[in-house]
């Protein structure tokens, strides 16, 4: 396992175990071969482990808690997040970081993130006084390090990383989403600021490591070296000196085996041009499906009713690029919504025309937000926010109740 740099030139293992897709059996954690996996993953040098609140339905924290339990917790850096949606006061914030300390049985989080912040819920939480909070934690050890996930465009992610003195932060990042979200531009804007980068969805939920298009594999087969679509992923990513750790929901012991071994050698700038020109070559493949042929320059933006015209297409792109998987919609749901991310959903525009004017390529914005909308909300979208928006303070309540779930 090669090791990188977190914050204060901390070791942090270069590929990383995100506990939110662990081996379930009945619809709950399979907990006898979730702590094996674990444990195995420690044995392979990996030592950053990342949870949140939500991640099975508020059984993950405690689940990771008791995997950690016989002296493991002090061989590891365990990363958690602030669950913004439940939080209504400095009080919550704290009364969630106790719970959380008691859920993960330990008495400091090494590394505190705001959970997938944007530029709302940001201006939120520090009406409510989370710099203080964040600060008055560190200052008093129950958290080592102090950063945010993100899912939102690349100015607020700027606007984000210069209002604070954040010491590491969290992006979305794999070579689909190199433009999108806060992308290339995003990671090496940190890397200016020397804050580290952690990156999460590195497969695009999993789904550039299975099912691939033929004409993609075909690429990957006539490669000069024979690796999985996975690994050409994680190399890919690894490439870039400015990421600390890859963040992996592995839930099986073959997963970890093969993830570990290509964290062993992939050292950053190390892929040949002629490595990198086969990723070029998917994402081309990947391009021609593409729906909506927007570059993301937003010069459509803003949008005077909040629309945010380019992720509304990206997702739609990405939906149709993976044979309309359901993730993607679920993603969609999730951010575009307004459960993660600001509301700025396709159905929000009232055809106005201001965009319209604006695109260097010439789309019909209006007109293709309404088939956004039709294909990833339809009628019931509104219903499905509410939905989620329940759910998401339910979880955070009860992972509050410390609910344990064996
Ligand atoms: S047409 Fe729609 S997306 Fe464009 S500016 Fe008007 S409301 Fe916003
Ligand atoms: S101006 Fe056109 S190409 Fe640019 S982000 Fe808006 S829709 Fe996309």
């Amino acid at each position: 396992m090669l090791y990188r740099e977190g914050p204060d030139g901390e070791k942090l293992s270069a590929i990383g175990f995100g506990c939110m897709r662990l081996p379930q059996k009945a619809g709950l954690i399979d907990e006898k071969e979730a702590i094996r996996e674990i444990h195995h993953a420690i044995e392979k040098g990996i030592n950053y482990f990342d949870t949140a609140v939500p991640y099975h339905l508020g059984a993950s924290e405690p689940f990771l808690g008791r995997a950690l339990a016989g002296g493991l917790r002090e061989k590891v850096n365990i990363a958690t997040k602030l669950p913004h949606w439940a939080v209504k006061s400095r009080d919550d914030m704290d009364a969630i970081l106790e719970r959380q300390l008691a859920n993960l049985r330990t008495d400091r989080i090494d590394y505190y993130l705001l959970h997938s912040i944007a530029a709302d819920s940001w201006a939120k939480l520090k009406n409510l006084g989370v710099k203080d909070f964040l600060k008055d934690a560190k200052r008093c050890g129950k958290i080592r390090h102090y950063g945010f996930s993100y899912h939102g465009d690349k100015r607020s992610f700027k606007e984000i990383l210069d209002d604070f003195d954040w010491e590491f932060c969290q992006l979305q990042y794999n070579y689909i989403d190199a433009d999108s979200q806060a992308g290339t531009e995003g990671i090496e804007y940190a890397g200016r600021k020397g804050i580290p980068v952690i990156v999460m969805e590195p497969l695009h939920g999993g789904i550039l490591a299975k099912k691939l298009p033929k004409d993609v594999t075909d690429i990957f087969d006539s490669a000069p070296v024979k690796r999985t679509p996975a690994e050409w992923s994680f190399r890919w990513i690894l490439n870039r000196p400015e990421i600390a750790v890859v963040l992996s929901g592995m839930n099986s012991i073959e997963q970890i085996d093969e993830n570990t071994a290509t964290a062993s050698d992939a050292l950053p700038n190390a892929m040949s041009e002629e490595e990198l020109a086969v990723i070029e070559a998917v994402k081309q493949k990947y391009a021609e499906k593409i729906k909506i042929s927007c570059t993301g320059c937003r010069y459509c933006m803003p949008c005077p009713f909040h629309v945010n015209i380019p992720e509304c297409f990206a997702a739609y792109n990405n939906y149709h690029m993976f044979n309309r998987n359901f993730t993607n919609k679920l993603q969609y749901l999730g951010r575009m919504g307004g459960v993660l991310s600001d509301r700025s959903f396709a159905g929000m525009c009232r055809k106005c025309g201001k965009c319209k004017k604006a695109c260097p390529q010439g789309i019909d914005i209006p007109k293709e937000l309404a088939k956004v909308s039709s294909e990833m909300e339809g009628p019931t979208f509104k219903v499905q926010i509410f939905l989620m928006k329940l759910a998401m303070p339910l979880q955070a309540k009860l992972a509050m109740l410390g609910r344990k779930r064996k």
